[in-house]
């Protein structure tokens, strides 16, 4: 056994995160080994982020390639895998232009400060009002977090960043009372993640674009959890039949390594002018090497479709467990994005619940108290599947035997 264990965490790290006993060591596909040996099915993903599973080889030969190429050189100056990657992302998209960092906060912050500069270029300073959803989850800056609709992770950290104002989501009538001229742009998540895998009815964002369109604010989609495929589409929006004017990706577009784009038309990005904004890491060679491999193995008809495959299966899966142990109210989620909310006498127990998958050997996720979240790599085989949802079923059972 390694000379680190899990009390060394406590020791040596801020106590921030509090992470379960057994510390992962390996892994191969959408199965994981911890330091004892033992193997698990990966239903989690790295919360949705190893969009190819662990290991992929043509991600490890892209990553090693570039490794003895070349690692960093700033934005001083370019780097050819940052401008392939900026290129395909183009083409692959409504976008024109793309702007790279190395976070989901982080492309989301660039998002909110484009919004604020273009307002006042092209209309006045005092359009700055940005509008937000409750329970929308847009990362951990102080900017970001206090876009998030859950107050208390931006409390306690002094005075907050202003001109945020948070409308219920799925609620297009609540948005019309709060948007006015003075809005300059509206912030969501396409499909809300964090906030218990929830879908709006489709028409809120066609109303959404209306309302945007008529009071002149940018509509910002945060697609960090949606995108790269997630959710049987290379973005969410292209399924939405509306496109936003900016377009944040992150987690699953690294496959696993940290690289985040911010996407847009021209005339927009033209107000991020030479000198107001900038990353030392964004467009990093190695996470451009890395994601470019990402895209190319992810937007194929083959893999999309698959994802809708896959997503019939987990669901036939869950709903099976479900008639045994009658333990979820509701299915719900698009492509590999998934929720399973608990049943009322369950509430609350969604993390006991993953506990008790972690030591029948599948690794799962929560979104809230309520629901357990599924976000596997997108290539995860039926064999897999099959294995995990074996593993899951023995957990309920004993879950709801407690
Ligand atoms: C995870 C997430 C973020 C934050 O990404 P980080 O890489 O943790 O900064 C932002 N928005 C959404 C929708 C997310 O799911």
């Amino acid at each position: 056994m390694s000379s680190v264990d899990r009390q060394l965490f406590d020791q040596v790290m801020v106590p921030n995160y509090a992470p379960l006993q057994n510390i992962p060591v390996k892994g191969q596909g959408s199965r994981l080994w911890d330091q004892a040996g033992r193997e698990y099915i990966d239903f989690a993903g790295g919360i949705a982020v190893n969009c190819m599973g662990h290991n992929h080889p043509a991600l490890v030969a892209a990553l090693t390639e570039q490794a003895s190429k070349l690692w960093h050189v700033s934005n001083i100056w370019t780097n050819e895998p940052a401008l392939e990657l900026a290129k395909a992302l183009t083409d692959a998209t409504f976008a024109d232009k793309v702007f790279f960092a190395n976070s989901g906060a982080e492309a989301n912050e660039a998002a909110l400060k484009l919004a604020r500069r273009y307002a006042q270029d092209h209309y006045s300073e005092e359009k700055d009002q940005i509008i937000a959803f409750k329970n929308g989850f847009h990362g951990r800056t102080f900017f970001t977090v206090s876009a998030g609709g859950t107050e208390a992770y931006s409390q306690g950290f002094g005075p907050k960043p202003g001109g945020i104002a948070h409308s219920v989501y799925d609620d297009i009538k609540e948005l019309e009372s709060m948007i006015s001229d003075k809005t300059c742009a509206v912030i969501l998540e396409p499909l809300q993640g964090e906030g218990g895998v929830v879908s709006p009815e489709p028409e809120f964002l066609q109303q959404v674009r209306q309302l945007c369109d008529k009071h002149n604010a940018l509509l910002i989609f945060d697609e960090v959890q949606t995108g790269m495929g997630r959710t049987g589409s290379l973005f969410a929006y292209m399924e939405l039949g509306v496109t936003p004017d900016i377009l944040t990706s992150a987690k699953s577009l690294g496959g696993g390594f940290p690289i985040s784009a911010m996407l847009t038309s021209s005339k927009i990005a033209a107000s991020l002018k030479v000198g107001t904004h900038g990353s030392t890491y964004g467009g990093n060679p190695l996470a451009c090497a890395v994601a470019l491999k990402v895209l190319e193995l992810v937007n194929t008809p083959e893999l999309l479709e698959g994802v809708k495959a896959k997503q019939a299966l987990f669901v036939e899966a869950l709903n099976a467990i479900n008639a045994k142990y009658n333990i979820f109210e509701q299915v719900r989620g698009q492509g590999l994005l998934i929720g399973a909310v608990l049943k009322e006498s369950y509430k609350g127990k969604a993390f006991d619940l993953l506990k008790v998958a972690e030591t029948h050997g599948v690794l799962v996720l929560v979104a809230g108290a309520d629901v357990l979240r599924f976000t596997p790599a997108l290539n995860i085989t039926e064999e897999e599947i099959n294995s995990g949802m074996a593993c899951l079923d023995k957990a309920v059972a004993e879950f709801v035997a407690a």
